[in-house]
């Protein structure tokens, strides 16, 4: 048992009960508990040893050789002993070896994860079968989706362009680090107002250009910003597209406020 426990890197306030292989299913099956004490409440941060009840949770983990590990871990609920904590009842957490509600491993969540960013959803489905892993398609492509994106750099060359949610009906502004030539943001909308607020929360840029969808380069002066053409191309088209010279005048009674 202390061979599979080292093999699974289990911390030492989870303890391995016992482990059932399962030949014909190809699966190991891990029967943790966990010995964590004091715990603390995740909404107070107070804390509380009261032990409340029990359950199980199922989470998969990285396969040991060709068996698939399955873990059913007994998790506690505690009282929070603070009166006016809005949480009465929480439960334990484990750090970042499994998130809340998970229903695998973080480990395993990561490999899942490369595999979507690797090769998509569909091919990633392929890959994960071959490996011996069971996901679908969909829960590739969410976890994708739930990666949180690095804050970008300052920019110092920054294209403001607008793009079609929805042809005709709902427009939206994208950022480019022209030095880079890496969109850097999506806003919701393309009011002045709006990028003007991202700029003031994303200082440096020292050069603004407003592209067009000839995509003919041209701008207007900033207040950081040095001078570029404001041609204007396409305005009577889009009446209601911020135009540099706009966003300038917010940024600059911003910041005399
Ligand atoms: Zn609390």
């Amino acid at each position: 048992m202390k061979i599979i426990s080292r093999l699974l890197n289990l911390p030492s306030y989870l303890q391995l009960i016992t482990s059932l292989i399962e030949s014909d299913a190809g699966q190991v099956t891990l029967i943790v508990m966990s010995n964590q004490l004091p715990v603390k409440c995740p909404v107070c941060q107070t804390v509380s040893t009261q032990v409340h009840s029990h359950y199980e949770r199922t989470l998969g983990d990285l396969n040991l050789g060709e068996y698939r590990v399955v873990w059913k871990l007994w998790v506690r609920k505690f009282f929070c002993s603070r009166q006016d904590c809005p949480r009465k009842i929480f439960c334990e957490r484990f750090s970042q070896l499994i998130e809340p509600w998970a229903r695998r491993i973080t480990r395993l969540t990561k490999q899942l994860t490369d595999i979507g960013l690797a090769v998509g959803g569909q091919l990633g489905v392929r890959l994960s079968k071959h490996l011996n892993y069971q996901t679908s398609r969909n829960s590739l492509i969410r976890l994708v989706m739930g990666l949180k994106l690095p804050e970008p750099d300052t920019v110092e060359q920054l294209g403001v362009d607008d793009f079609a949610w929805r042809k005709g009906v709902c427009y939206g502004t994208v950022l480019v680090d022209l030095e880079k030539n890496q969109p850097v943001t999506l806003l919701q909308n393309r009011e002045a107002q709006t990028v003007s607020e991202w700029l003031q929360t994303h200082p440096g840029a020292k050069l603004l250009s407003q592209l067009y969808r000839d995509g003919w380069p041209t701008g207007a002066r900033s207040p950081k910003a040095r001078s570029l053409r404001d041609r204007r191309i396409g305005r009577s088209q889009y009446p209601n597209r911020a135009t540099l010279s706009q966003i300038s005048q917010l940024s600059c009674q911003a910041q005399t406020q």
